[in-house]
């Protein structure tokens, strides 16, 4: 089986791949933060991306093992608060697709895997290393697995020397590869966006 996973927004418009994806390659977490879980609710798309806990499942990996395929001039990005991360979503049917740092002298691109290839994901990335940010969580979550940031960013930062050191930080497909900005300008979201997010579900 090919190591590649395909991924989509909703529509179609925006396709691509992810490459060489496995288990030692980049790192399958759920996350279920309060910015990821508004995040899918002002797209418009927590039905489809949240699972019963409020979690997104997430592939975090390195930022030259993305190929976008289709629909670049859809992708658009916005800040959900004034902290430094980046979403990338499809602007022609809102769907989720990446989480990045604000610009790209940070390397990682995390995906949602729910745009991925459902037939293929579960078994390309592996089993999830665990639940980020629990207590932020819809529901009970004592028996989930946790996993800290610390763990994740530890994990994170070999990945990260490799990029900057291989020059595979400058082949990124959402920054620019002299500046380091993102190729489409970021919406960072406004007090009254954030007052108009929709409630939680529980
Ligand atoms: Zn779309
Ligand atoms: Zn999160």
């Amino acid at each position: 089986m090919s190591s590649d996973l395909a991924f989509t927004c909703q529509c179609g418009a925006v396709t691509g791949t992810l490459l060489n994806v496995g288990p030692d390659q980049g790192d399958h977490v759920i996350c279920h933060c309060t910015d990821c879980q508004n995040l899918t609710r002002h797209l418009g798309h927590a039905g489809r991306v949240l699972d019963a806990h409020g979690g997104s499942a997430l592939y975090q990996s390195r930022c030259a093992q993305m190929r976008i395929d289709s629909g670049r001039e859809q992708l658009a990005c916005l800040h959900m608060t004034d902290k430094p991360t980046l979403r990338w979503y499809a602007a022609c049917c809102g769907m989720p697709l990446f989480n990045t740092y604000a610009n790209g002298k940070i390397p990682y691109i995390t995906t949602q895997l729910a745009a991925c290839d459902t037939a293929k994901r579960a078994a390309l990335t592996g089993p999830s290393l665990g639940h980020l940010f629990t207590g932020d969580g819809i529901g009970d979550t004592s028996a989930l697995r946790k996993m800290s940031m610390v763990k994740l960013m530890r994990r994170f930062f070999p990945r990260m020397i490799r990029d900057i050191f291989s020059g595979d930080r400058r082949r990124c497909e959402l920054f620019d590869a002299e500046t380091f900005e993102p190729i489409a300008t970021p919406h960072r979201l406004t007090a009254e966006e954030r007052q108009a997010l929709p409630g939680r579900a529980d």
